[in-house]
């Protein structure tokens, strides 16, 4: 057997998805919520079976794993013998920093610089390593592999990572773009190339349109530049978080409604973005649903939306010169038939043309423009889980 463990930590939750990497087909997958807090309970799914939901108390990530663990190696729920079934485990982490450059196998120094930077990605850094501690602890002696999400990001040239401020602040505390959504759009971008019988080293442009949203331009894989920054807030216009603002409004807004740069990042991560401007929702189902219906704040959050996706395109276009793939992804990309169109249609004077009949497909890899269209337009399902086991499978060799 050749299975790989894919871990996913939140600070209150535990995701993992065991995967035989013979068929790269998923085995059994799981979610253990409320970790560290009243009503904790774990959700085992075996593809063909009833859902197993164990409801124990689980005070920290290290008895959410040993409940994993137990789960898949139950003998009435399980799918493997014991933990000698499983070849390696891989965890997403978030940020590496500029010293964690590559997905690589744990070790205590990489554990040092995850927890140096707890910084910069305060929110789930700190639960992807007690991930990491709670695997080495229940399961002894398993090699650990880190995904980072920044990885991809990290291919960029320094004209793309750079912002143009004081560089000692580079220098300093290595503020610089980083980008995230890598794993996906590493996935995206390969799958493309892949699924479209493309040349190694096609210009492709990734859509991430999920309720966070990013855009990325790469060659052969390789990342030119995407759209999200230091932190996951610049670039589009994505469920709740603003994307690109002039800073100055930052300071315009405190001073207006008197309030510190604390709650005015809280605004833009979480009051902004598509629920902001229509004042209805996050959730761009909701949001298009009211736009039919004639809804004047979801008219203009859509349009913000897809124009601020064609403007992000165009730039991308120069930035690699020239294009020969759009590919769409996540839940708004892969589901959102009509915004596919949208997008594409305003690129028409670019050669790109859509297939309507194409296009009316959902969740599945498909090229969806037509035969003529300069650009080729795909939509490919984005799955992290198999590029972390992928990463992991490579590096635990
Ligand atoms: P994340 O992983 O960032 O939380 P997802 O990739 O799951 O987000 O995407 C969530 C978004 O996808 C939501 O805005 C949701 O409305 C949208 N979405 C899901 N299904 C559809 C659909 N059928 N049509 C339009 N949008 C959809």
């Amino acid at each position: 057997m050749n299975n790989i463990l894919v871990i996913n930590c939140g600070s209150s939750s535990l995701k993992y998805q065991l995967i035989n990497m013979d068929n790269e087909e998923v085995v059994a997958k799981g979610l253990v919520e409320r970790i560290g807090i009243d009503g904790s309970k774990l959700t085992h799914k075996v593809p063909g079976k009833d859902d197993y939901v164990i409801e124990n108390p689980m005070k920290d990530h290290s008895d959410a794993a040993n409940a994993m663990f137990s789960a898949l190696t139950d003998n009435t729920h399980g799918v493997i013998k014991s933990l000698d079934d499983i070849s390696a485990i891989g965890h997403r982490v978030l940020h590496g920093g500029i010293k964690l450059t590559e997905s690589t196998l744990v070790d205590n120094h990489v554990k040092d610089v995850i927890r140096e930077c707890f910084d910069l990605g305060p929110l789930h850094n700190p639960a992807n390593l007690m991930g990491i501690e709670a695997c080495e602890k229940n399961a002894p002696g398993k090699k650990n592999v880190v995904v980072f999400d920044t990885t991809f990001g990290m291919g960029m040239e320094e004209k793309a990572y750079l912002y143009a401020i004081p560089y000692e602040y580079y220098e300093k505390y290595s503020i610089r773009r980083y980008g995230f959504h890598g794993t996906s759009h590493m996935f995206v971008s390969r799958e493309t190339i892949k699924f479209g019988n493309l040349k190694p080293d096609a210009k492709v442009i990734v859509c991430h349109l999920g309720n966070g949203a990013s855009i990325s331009a790469s060659v052969g894989g390789k990342c030119v530049d995407t759209s999200m920054g230091l932190t996951p807030l610049e670039g589009l216009v994505m469920g709740t978080r603003s994307g690109d603002v002039d800073p100055a409004v930052l300071q315009y807004i405190c001073n207006k409604e008197k309030i510190d740069i604390n709650e005015m990042l809280n605004i833009l991560n979480k009051k902004s973005g598509l629920l902001g401007l229509s004042g209805i929702s996050s959730d761009c189902r909701d949001v298009e649903l009211a736009y039919e219906k004639g809804d004047a704040g979801a008219k203009r959050a859509m349009e913000v939306m897809k124009y601020r996706i064609g403007k992000y395109i165009g730039a991308y276009m120069v930035a690699l010169g020239g294009c020969d793939a759009i590919a769409f992804t996540a839940g708004i990309g892969e589901n959102d038939i009509s915004i596919r169109e949208a997008i594409c249609n305003n690129l028409s004077f670019l050669g790109v043309k859509i297939d309507k009949e194409r296009n009316n497909v959902r969740g599945k890899m498909q090229l969806i423009s037509t035969d003529d269209s300069k650009i080729k337009v795909f939509l490919i399902p984005t799955n992290e889980e198999l590029m972390i086991a992928r990463e992991t499978l490579r590096l635990a060799k």
